[in-house]
């Protein structure tokens, strides 16, 4: 008879405790690493911090100082050479296969002095989780087998392979690469689902690389962040105090005229702002149009759909192409499509005085009163309404 540990549970059970388990590393993963240490988006309570940091060296021998300098740089150099683990210079196969490998190679002492500030090097650190990596999960090992018997080795394998597999692997590969875009942000980063679960709310990969100074990472109301979840419960307890999730510009129903506040408030919503001239500009006049040129946009609706409000840096030649010879055929089109860009200078164009952007707001929504076009003309009167503070 084999030995069944000192629990000596039945198999569900088992099961239970190993999802269990790996859960608590998920969460230790999403709020300790990335939202605090990575982002500084999250304030934890110093025994909280504490346990997952032990809990990380206990079940995945992660230190937190490389993971973080990687992450980081991540974020710094996203899908260019440099960046650590884009699935769109390296290859999707590579980063979902070894993706573990990739954070090994990419912690070299450069990297870790320029990105890896603010990160815990006290007695504990240096003398145990740094110096004995590996001893954590030797010791888990050991757990398992005292309380599981047999069984504690398969718990014990899952334990080492979840973080590979659903954070380096599914995480940085598959969110830079399948799934849907809310915000067109300037690199690959897409949400996988929006029931973000399984993986503690990083599913939710376009958001985060949009706010990556939000402890939140849920952004509309259908989506759902367990990692927020779990932020909000600790809260409650006075455990944590998340950071940068709140909006910093508003509507202000009634308000007409385009200050400078406005200028900065929409700078400050930039992508929200795009998302919605994509909603209430771009997709009503495309329908419009639709009617009337059949023959150009009816084929590729949907990808001319995506396509209009895409960041241009990932849009592919041929796509540009074909979007052109669209544009060239089309005046509505090809105005509305000048605007949104027109628009985005305002925040792009660096070293411009206030002054400037201002005036250059208020030409921006002269035109759009002028254009004709009642979707546009709607719209600069929405602009105008933003401002910091809410009524
Ligand atoms: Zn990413
Ligand atoms: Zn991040």
């Amino acid at each position: 008879m084999w030995y069944n540990g000192l629990l000596d549970l039945p198999v569900w059970q088992l099961v239970l405790v190993a999802l269990g388990l790996t859960h608590v590393t998920i969460v230790s993963v999403t709020l300790y690493l990335h939202r605090h240490s990575a982002h500084n988006s999250l304030d934890l309570n110093p025994v909280l911090k504490h346990f997952f940091r032990f809990w990380l060296w206990l079940t995945t021998s992660i230190n937190t100082k490389e993971w973080t300098a990687i992450h980081r740089k991540h974020h710094a150099m996203c899908e260019t050479e440099n960046d650590p683990h884009s699935p769109v210079v390296r290859g999707l196969k590579k980063v979902v296969l070894e993706g573990a490998e990739l954070y090994a190679e990419a912690a070299t002492p450069e990297t870790l002095e320029r990105y890896g500030q603010r990160t815990p090097e006290d007695w504990v650190e240096r003398n145990l989780y740094s110096r004995h990596r590996t001893l954590g999960i030797a010791l888990m090992a050991v757990i398992n087998l005292a309380l599981f018997g047999v069984h504690g080795i398969w718990i014990w394998a899952l334990q080492m392979m979840w973080i590979p597999v659903w954070a380096a692997g599914v995480i940085n590969g598959i969110g830079h690469y399948f799934g849907y875009r809310n915000f067109e942000c300037s690199d690959n980063a897409r949400n996988i689902v929006p029931l973000a679960i399984f993986i503690g709310g990083e599913e939710l990969h376009n958001n985060h690389h949009t706010y990556p100074n939000s402890s939140k990472l849920s952004r509309r109301w259908f989506e759902v962040d367990i990692g927020w979840g779990y932020i909000r419960l600790f809260q409650l307890f006075g455990l944590a105090k998340p950071k940068g999730y709140r909006p910093i510009a508003h509507s202000v129903p009634g308000k007409l005229d385009v200050d400078v506040e406005t200028v900065q408030a929409i700078a400050n919503n930039r992508f929200d702002i795009m998302r919605q001239y994509r909603k209430r500009v771009m997709e009503p006049v495309l329908r419009q149009q639709k009617h009337l040129m059949e023959d150009e946009i009816k084929p590729r609706y949907r990808q001319f759909r995506k396509l209009l409000s895409r960041e241009v840096t990932l849009i592919k030649p041929r796509d540009q192409e074909q979007l052109e010879t669209l544009l060239e055929k089309n005046a509505v089109l090809r105005q509305i499509y000048e605007k949104s860009h027109e628009l985005q200078a305002l925040w792009r164009r660096r070293g411009v005085k206030p002054q400037e952007k201002l005036h250059a707001l208020m030409d921006w929504c002269r035109d759009a009163e002028a254009s004709g076009i009642r979707y546009l003309e709607d719209f600069a009167a929405h602009l105008k309404s933003y401002a910091l503070r809410p009524m």
